[in-house]
């Protein structure tokens, strides 16, 4: 996958680049030790024809709440940082993107935390993350890191070596996905993705404490609530899952995915008769900021 040619722009440090001549310090920190954070976000094309982040706000929030909890330091402003994003959408005329800012370290081979910190935004034209089929779901043999271990809930760049790993072994083993547990043995989340499930007209999630908090993940409570669907968030065990009618992974790249099977065994009820159709749905509607009705979903 070519994520930029001669042409791209990215920005880097308040400036305007082109992504082949930009370059970084092969001494520093996050290159060595994973001592970086990053985000996720995509941009839709809406009816009238602009490009519009979704929750671009929360994003760049929870990038600087991100370096915060793993103290690096974060002298951005995300306004500021939001306008940037705009402009290198529209330089690269990306009409549907990803765009993926990253907080790095400087030069620094010690273990000591660093002084200052910079910033790259870069954006490239991403199609469905985990397509668009059922998914076959594997248990992962991976645990999601232990909470006392490191701070979970810092979306940093050395984390994803766990989610690395689990999505090579589920991908070796033939399927499409991993499910990683937590320390305890409850459902976490996905290499890239919180998870849900339904039963009994009922959505179940994991709550916060061994999981990224996503966006998706808020957005999806956002819309139970909106379309009056029964939510609960507690923690689970696959054997649990397992018997769900439906379960669908979610979050800013992936969207919202069905998932078919874990461990080779089917949910109960096809995708399409499920809650996670509509919610699928909903979501699809509320980034292209159009109005949804359930109903006509449902007729
Ligand atoms: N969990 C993990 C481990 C992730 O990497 C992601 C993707 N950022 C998510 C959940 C979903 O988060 P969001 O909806 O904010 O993209």
């Amino acid at each position: 996958y070519s994520y930029y040619n001669e042409n791209t722009i990215l920005y880097l440090d308040g400036a305007y680049l082109k992504a082949s001549e930009a370059n970084i310090d092969l001494y520093g920190q996050s290159l060595h030790y994973g001592y970086a954070v990053f985000e996720g976000i995509r941009a839709y094309k809406l009816a009238d024809g602009t490009m519009k982040m979704f929750k671009a706000k929360e994003h760049f929030d929870r990038l600087k709440r991100s370096c915060e909890l793993i103290h690096i330091p974060y002298n951005f402003d995300n306004e500021e940082l939001i306008k940037a994003t705009y402009k290198i959408i529209e330089d690269n005329g990306l009409t549907e993107a990803y765009i993926r800012p990253l907080v790095f370290c400087p030069p620094n081979m010690t273990l000591k935390g660093a002084h200052e910190s910079r910033i790259l935004i870069c954006a490239w034209d991403w199609g469905a993350y985990l397509g668009d089929k059922q998914l076959r779901l594997m248990t992962s043999s991976y645990q999601r890191p232990n909470p006392k271990a490191f701070k979970i809930e810092s979306k940093s760049a050395g984390l994803y070596v766990n989610s690395i790993l689990a999505s090579q072994e589920a991908k070796e083993k033939g399927f499409d996905e991993a499910l990683l547990l937590d320390i305890n043995g409850f459902v976490a989340e996905g290499p890239g993705a919180n998870l849900f499930f339904e039963k009994e007209g009922t959505i179940y999630t994991p709550p916060p404490g061994n999981i990224l908090p996503g966006i998706t993940r808020a957005t999806v409570i956002e819309i139970c609530q909106e379309l009056g669907i029964p939510l609960v968030e507690k923690l689970f065990t696959t054997d649990e899952l397992k018997q769900a009618d439906g379960a669908f992974f979610c979050g800013t790249a992936a969207e919202i995915v069905a998932i078919g099977s874990l461990d080779d065994q089917p949910f109960a009820k096809p995708f399409a008769d499920t809650l996670g159709k509509v919610i699928q749905a909903a979501y699809k509607a509320k980034v292209f900021e159009k109005e949804f009705k359930r109903e006509a979903q449902l007729a």
